[in-house]
């Protein structure tokens, strides 16, 4: 087992893994930005180092700098959290060819999963469904590909992520213009402006399977989670395990192909088959999420299984401790994400410094966060301030205690979303579980743009 982890990234999810470190007896080494030189995993590793100044490109994607770190400090590993450097193949490579354990997937099998262009690839050949669509070089190969698809239709980022580098096209006009709109947002955000087309899914639901492999062969699924609760950027707001209202027949069809794609590329370590269902029952293979997820924690809630922890245990050669017979479902989670941004301003970040905080807490309840009373909210990393996760015996439980802690949640000093995830978790449409990735524009905006006006 290792010595020594170095966490490569910052906020509630490298607090999540010193948590898990300091339970199995391994040291933690944090890594911070000089915007971060205050913050609580600084706070709470063993020993931090600063790498570099606030600009994600000259901090937390400073590789050079993160590795020297580790070798400066005697790491034997590297978590790389989530976003970052998680999905970079060639991190992946360079940690472990400096005799580093890199605590995710193999480069190759990264990369097999990649390029989300590729990764559809990757899945048809494993017999996987895919959202129909593909790749084109010339604009003419384009509009054919797109009049084969049929419209409305996707272009989409090949290294996207995060809701970005999507664009709609509802005919062939608009066509030329959403791929050169798309393909340079990408350049600009992932630094490669190849994009794909993708047939539009008419209100689809989107359910994820988390999936974890070890180094001796074995892939297992844990469930499902809902994520169709999404801004209008596609981000994830809510989300919750086991989906509702979910054929028990999808639901295995759902977990199966999971796995198949898993192994499929000879998967180690913790990740994530993204799917779109449609309303007919029909499931499509998305992308893969080749790291640990945000919302792991719901699925830690019903399954009773650390996912970091086994995420730690497999990348030190570990086996499985469990078989897929052996995982059992209990009860219903749900995550909460709570922002830092002004739903009266269309979501725009809110940085400053934090005043006051009272977290809920209770019976069924965790919360991850990386915020205290004193805190400084940064203006350069993304806004999540905390993740108020619930677990209740059955749904209608976990939307009664998820509701009772957003009462209770207090956060002074910076504007936050709290006020309105408790629209969403009173919505009616929400509390029977009939909703889609268009729930926020259809049931809770609509509604308040028509209060706005009335
Ligand atoms: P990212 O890498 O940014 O997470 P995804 O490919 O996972 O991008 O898509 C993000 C979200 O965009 C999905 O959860 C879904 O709401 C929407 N979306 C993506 N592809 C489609 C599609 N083909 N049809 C309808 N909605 C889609
Ligand atoms: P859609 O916008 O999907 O067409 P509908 O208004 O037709 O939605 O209703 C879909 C379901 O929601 C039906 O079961 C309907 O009874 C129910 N429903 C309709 N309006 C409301 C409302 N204001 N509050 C709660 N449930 C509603
Ligand atoms: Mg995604």
């Amino acid at each position: 087992m290792f010595n020594k982890i170095l966490i490569a990234n910052r906020g509630e999810i490298a607090v999540r893994i010193i948590r898990a470190c300091r339970e199995m007896k391994i040291k933690t080494v944090a890594v911070y930005s000089t915007a971060d030189a205050e913050s609580l995993p600084v706070q709470m590793a063993d020993e931090a180092v600063c790498i570099g100044p606030p600009a994600p490109r000259d901090s937390y994607l400073n590789a050079p700098n993160i590795i020297s770190a580790a070798h400066i400090t005697g790491a034997d590993a590297i978590h790389p959290g989530i976003g970052f450097l998680s999905e970079r193949s060639n991190f992946a490579e360079a940690v472990e060819a400096c005799g580093i354990t890199f605590i995710g997937p193999s480069g190759a099998s990264m990369d097999k999963m990649g390029d989300k262009s590729i990764a559809r690839e990757t899945m048809q050949r494993a017999g996987v469904p895919v959202v129909p669509g593909g790749t084109f070089t010339t604009a003419q190969e384009a509009l054919e590909l797109a009049k084969k698809i049929g419209f409305p239709l996707l272009v989409k980022a090949s290294f996207g992520g995060g809701g970005r580098g999507i664009r709609s096209v509802q005919n062939e006009e608009e066509l030329p213009r959403a791929i050169e709109i798309a393909s340079n947002e990408a350049a600009s955000a992932f630094g490669s402006g190849d994009v794909y087309l993708e047939k539009f899914i008419e209100e689809p639901r989107h359910i994820e399977v988390q999936v974890i492999g070890d180094k001796h062969g074995h892939a297992v699924h844990l469930g499902e989670r809902d994520c169709s609760i999404q801004s209008l950027r596609r981000q994830k707001i809510v989300e919750e395990a086991p989906a509702a209202n979910l054929a028990p027949a999808l639901r295995n069809r759902l977990g199966d192909a999971a796995v198949r794609a898993a192994k499929a590329v000879g998967y180690s370590g913790a990740g994530t088959i993204e799917c779109l269902v449609d309303k007919h029952g029909n499931f499509y293979f998305m992308e893969m999420n080749k790291r640990l997820q945000v919302e792991h924690c719901i699925t830690e809630m019903v399954t009773g299984i650390d996912i970091v922890k086994t995420q730690i245990l497999v990348a030190s050669g570990e086996k499985l401790q469990f078989s897929q017979k052996e995982i059992r479902l209990n009860g219903h989670a749900i995550e909460v994400r709570i922002n830092a941004e002004d739903p009266e301003r269309n979501f725009a970040p809110s940085a400053g410094k934090i005043e006051k905080v009272i977290l809920p807490g209770g019976l069924g309840v965790r919360v991850d966060t990386h915020i205290y009373s004193g805190y400084e909210v940064p203006p350069y990393y993304d806004s999540l301030l905390a993740k108020v996760i619930v677990w209740g015996k059955d749904r209608d439980d976990a939307i009664a205690r998820a509701q009772r802690c957003l009462m209770e949640m207090e956060v002074v000093g910076v504007k936050t979303n709290i006020a309105f995830c408790q629209k969403i978790l009173s919505n009616a449409y929400f509390r029977r579980g009939e909703y889609t990735t268009d729930f926020l524009q259809r049931r809770i905006l609509s509604e308040m743009s028509a209060k706005d006006s009335g």
